[in-house]
């Protein structure tokens, strides 16, 4: 019919419009070195903040005790205590607490939110069994993962750029959020020690380093996206500090605002950035990560409703409301595991336009963040095989998106072995690390430790 013939055109449209060609990633990855290097260069000198995390050092296997961490970052946030066994002896003992940040925390105050993460923290404290008890006369220490852009001016110490990831509270903006943090923890009467502030990527590639010497990077694919790697001191024009002993420096890229004319972004990609809480940035984590994914597949689908009659007569009102579609959801519709999609009243001719469409948008964002790997080992200097040489990177990969949207992940890796070649691909290793931030936090937070 007429209606099915247009609902194809506008997939069509989109799918075109999404296309990601080997030559276009090539082209998103230098377009993402050149600012990197502007982003090293100077301090607002790219969409790339490029933030210097203070992290000089990684985990070298011989950290031992108890310490704290405190993950926060996205839909939840949590909380965790790890015992350290120090050298060859690894994770001893381990337990964490998961809580769902209300909406309400999210964009309230800021002394509401911190007053939050405190109380979570205070109870997860008292209900500490006897094999955790820190040491008589110890202070207790944290590692806090805070995975929004931040300017540190320490390794415990930094002020909020922005927010992203759908939080918004102006109050906190430019404050140092471990000051934050401690003076929520003081309201609370809860004493303890905030060691270390650390991006949820400099977590992961500490907690992945500890695993596995050849960790150099880490990427989180989770509601929102960014990337994190082991940059040489020298090679950060804007770093105007003693250059550390080891000579190397943990870079927070925040590749999630990248933005570059090589991005395929189509008028639904521009719609959704424009109704959103963050206009004209992050427009790089529009287009890859978690909390975007399902909202342009809603969107796409509310055009085919409207012009197309896709779902009959009348538009189902559920669809009109933004992210509604959550990417789970798109996920299992793309598997389509569900026997009604989700949808109810849809016949297998429009079943299978549906998992194209959310093929579509899942591969785009699959190739595009393995484009920005690409870019990370160019950088390195380890997008090639040297002869002779027989050197190994790893990279930590974490976050929901990336663990349980399987097509996605798959396209992940096939794209970026595709970049690389054969050969190359053989010395890659990409390495899942669940939960990594926290335990990495905690790992940084042991290195800082005031009983050293
Ligand atoms: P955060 O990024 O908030 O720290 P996670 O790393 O756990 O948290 O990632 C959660 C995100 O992962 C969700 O917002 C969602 O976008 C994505 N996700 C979780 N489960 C699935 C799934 N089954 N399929 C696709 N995406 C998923
Ligand atoms: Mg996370």
């Amino acid at each position: 019919s007429g209606r099915w013939v247009k609902a194809m055109e506008i997939l069509k449209e989109f799918e075109e419009k999404c296309g990601t060609p080997i030559l276009k990633l090539r082209q998103v990855a230098d377009a993402m070195i050149v600012e990197m290097h502007a982003g090293l260069a100077s301090e607002g000198g790219s969409k790339l903040k490029m933030l210097i995390s203070y992290v000089d050092n990684l985990p070298t296997g011989d950290e031992e005790g108890l310490f704290y961490a405190l993950d926060l970052g996205g839909t939840n946030f949590r909380v965790l205590r790890v015992q350290l066994g120090g050298r060859n002896r690894g994770i001893v003992n381990q337990q964490f607490e998961e809580v769902s940040i209300p909406p309400s925390r999210m964009t309230g105050t800021s002394d509401a939110l911190f007053d939050y993460v405190a109380a979570t923290l205070a109870r997860f404290v008292a209900q500490e069994g006897s094999v955790f008890k820190p040491s008589p006369g110890r202070q207790r220490e944290l590692g806090f993962t805070f995975s929004f852009p931040v300017v540190q001016s320490s390794i415990a110490s930094g002020t909020l750029l922005k927010w992203t990831k759908g939080f918004s509270i102006d109050d906190t903006v430019g404050q140092d959020v471990v000051a934050e943090l401690a003076k929520a923890m003081e309201r609370r009467g809860l004493d303890m020690r905030i060691a270390a502030l650390v991006n949820d990527t400099v977590g992961t590639l500490a907690g992945g380093r500890y695993n596995d010497n050849n960790v150099v990077a880490s990427v989180i694919l989770g509601t929102g996206s960014n990337a994190a790697y082991v940059e040489c001191a020298h090679a950060i024009p804007k770093w105007h500090g003693l250059l550390p002993k080891s000579g190397q420096m943990v870079i927070n890229m925040e590749w999630g605002n990248f933005r570059s004319s090589h991005l395929p972004l189509t008028e639904y990609d521009h719609a959704l950035d424009a109704e959103s809480l963050n206009p004209g940035e992050q427009i790089y984590e529009k287009v890859i990560s978690g909390m975007y994914l399902g909202e342009i597949v809603r969107r796409v689908l509310c055009r085919m409703a409207e012009e197309a009659a896709f779902f009959g007569g009348t538009v189902p009102p559920k669809l009109k409301e933004p992210f509604v579609l959550g990417t789970p959801v798109m996920s299992s519709m793309h598997r389509d595991t569900s026997p009604d999609l989700k949808i109810s009243n849809t016949s297998l001719k429009m079943r299978k336009a549906i998992v194209e469409l959310c093929n579509i948008v899942a591969t785009r964002g699959a190739r595009l963040s393995a484009a920005g790997v690409l870019a990370i080992l160019k950088k390195m200097g380890r997008d090639t095989v040297k002869e002779g040489e027989k050197q190994k990177t790893a990279i930590a990969m974490d976050g929901g998106l990336y663990e349980h949207y399987t097509e996605y992940c798959n396209c992940f890796k096939d794209t970026l072995n595709e970049l690389l070649g054969e050969e190359v691909s053989k010395t890659i290793m990409i390495e899942h690390s669940n939960d990594g931030s926290g335990i990495g936090a905690a790992l940084l937070a042991a290195s800082q430790s005031q009983y050293l």
